[in-house]
């Protein structure tokens, strides 16, 4: 059995395996930890072990590392991306920032290390309002790369001097609110849990102001905070809108809910390239190495340590 094998793998190396939300149930099965992927890097980096073996997509172990630089990381395939975070690179930042040289980056942290190296505070899905409350009322603000988050920023804080940069994950966008707006009818007494990375975001905001969704029935959450309100939902159907794999573990924390993806569609192909296989030669051959340079990994470590000192470390996704 590949299980087996790795259990095996994992106490001769001394290593954490940690499984992203998204990840197949398997993955996340065999997984010492699963989540989002802040709260991932850093139980990760309280343990004693010698190597983390992150189960999800480049940025997230690239995290890991830059919060454990002296651990090993690996992730069983380098080629696992993300489409969010390399819709805004390095050099588009540093051109970003030169136009506007007075204002203060806020980037999600779905980012690659150096995008976090050029950002002043770091935020996730659950703290990005607080993280941008905490920011002088008169200081202009870069907030990148999420164009959906960053909308749901604007609105909730009120604020007018926030440019937010028009990335996007294709996985989220393709959540629309059609989509959310068929379901919703079909489902009259469901409860919403949106991620607000969805294309859907807007709408739910939207037809819950209209009167077409009672607005009660709308949850703006993390995947943290959705597995929270699992916990608090204990029966009757629930609609997700967000990546398909959450519902694995929603169905675990309140097992009487029938969880309904608002998009049955939406898969992340890059979180599923990693598999049962890629996961045993990871740990066998120690590979791929996740690496950051350290000043960059100084630099990125930064931008994440004031994001946690606002007092609410958030989760991601
Ligand atoms: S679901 Fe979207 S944001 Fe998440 S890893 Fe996949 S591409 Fe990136």
């Amino acid at each position: 059995m590949w299980t087996d094998e790795v259990r095996k793998l994992k106490q001769e190396k001394n290593a954490v395996i940690l499984a992203h939300n998204y990840q197949i149930p398997e993955i996340q099965d065999i997984a010492d930890f699963t989540g989002d992927s802040l709260a991932l890097s850093r139980i990760a980096a309280k343990t004693d072990a010698d190597v983390i073996v992150f189960c999800g997509v480049h940025f997230m172990a690239e995290s890991a590392k830059i919060l454990s630089p002296d651990k090993t990381v690996l992730i069983p395939d380098a080629d696992a991306g993300c489409s969010l975070a390399d819709s805004i690179t390095a050099d588009q930042l540093r051109e970003w920032k030169a136009q506007h040289p007075d204002a203060l980056v806020v980037s999600y942290v779905n980012t690659t290390a150096e995008v976090k190296a050029l950002t002043d505070i770091c935020c996730t899905s659950s703290n990005a309002v607080d993280v941008v409350n905490s920011i002088d009322p008169d200081q202009e603000i870069l907030f990148c790369p999420d164009q959906f988050l960053g909308a749901h920023v604007k609105r909730e804080t009120g604020r007018e001097n926030i440019r937010i940069w028009a990335g996007e994950c294709h996985v989220h966008a393709g959540i629309n609110g059609k989509d959310l707006a068929d379901q919703a009818a079909a489902h009259p007494e469901a409860p919403l849990y949106i991620h607000p990375e969805c294309g859907c975001a807007n709408s739910a905001i939207y037809l819950a102001g209209e009167g077409v969704i009672d607005p009660q029935r709308v949850h703006m959450l993390s995947t943290g905070g959705m597995l929270e309100q699992a916990g608090r939902d204990t029966e009757g159907t629930v609609l997700v809108a967000t990546e398909v794999g959450m519902l694995h573990q929603l169905q675990q924390a309140s097992p009487a809910v029938d969880f309904q993806p608002v998009n049955p569609k939406a898969s992340c192909t890059y979180m599923k390239m990693i598999t049962p296989e890629k996961l045993v030669a990871s740990l066998r051959e120690m590979r791929d190495e996740v690496t950051v340079p350290e000043d960059v990994a100084a630099k990125a470590r930064q931008s994440l340590e004031r994001m946690i000192a606002i007092g609410n470390p958030g989760s991601g996704e």
